[in-house]
């Protein structure tokens, strides 16, 4: 059996009635918080505060917001998923006090070289591969070509390419140029 990303999704919608709605996926690491390398804690989080902005902006203009994150800290036995699972709530709280609803964050735990147990394993969810994004169009309803990615590696990317979701940036253009993309949507 193929492994398959986690997810925390607070609330699985129904899919006969939210047919086809937008996202804008966001890369966690170096998107959302700074890139200190395998973050678990509130502690350690560092925001990236543009992206608060990004999200506003994006969620008034009608999109869902996803976060598709690559945890190999998981795979590496640095922390578990329940570690993880807790964090992300708490993550996703965060987004909340500021006004933001995150739907859901898909997580890849698994790495097929540096891998320990059950997460040494070839998956079809670890970025650049598009597992994590199908799961979430599956699951919530998504219409991939309407959506879009923000990442800050090419690997975020080709992930969104290989899951035909219609347009992707790296966070290396000026924030303000992201944000106004939505705001122009939003007219
Ligand atoms: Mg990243
Ligand atoms: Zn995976």
């Amino acid at each position: 059996m193929r492994p398959e990303p986690g997810c925390f999704l607070p609330i699985k919608p129904d899919c006969t009635s939210s047919l086809g709605r937008k996202a804008l996926f966001l890369d966690r690491d170096g998107v959302i918080n700074v890139n200190h390398g395998y973050v678990h804690t509130p502690e350690e989080t560092e925001w990236i505060s543009p992206v608060f902005d990004l999200c506003r902006a994006a969620q008034t203009a009608g999109y869902v917001l996803v976060v598709v994150t690559n945890q190999a800290g998981i795979a590496r036995g640095y922390y578990s998923e329940r570690e993880f699972l807790d964090y992300t709530k708490w993550v996703h709280q965060q987004f909340e006090l500021r006004g933001i609803r995150l739907e859901a964050t898909y997580y890849c735990p698994h790495h097929a070289e540096a891998g320990v147990g059950q997460y040494r394993v070839k998956c079809n969810c670890r970025k650049p591969r598009p597992g994590m994004i199908l799961q979430a169009a599956k699951d919530l309803c998504l219409d991939l070509g309407q959506s879009v990615l923000v990442g800050d590696m090419e690997t975020d990317l080709a992930a969104a390419v290989a899951a035909q979701v219609g347009s992707h940036f790296l966070v290396d253009r000026a924030w303000p140029e992201l944000i106004r993309l939505f705001e122009v949507a939003d007219r």
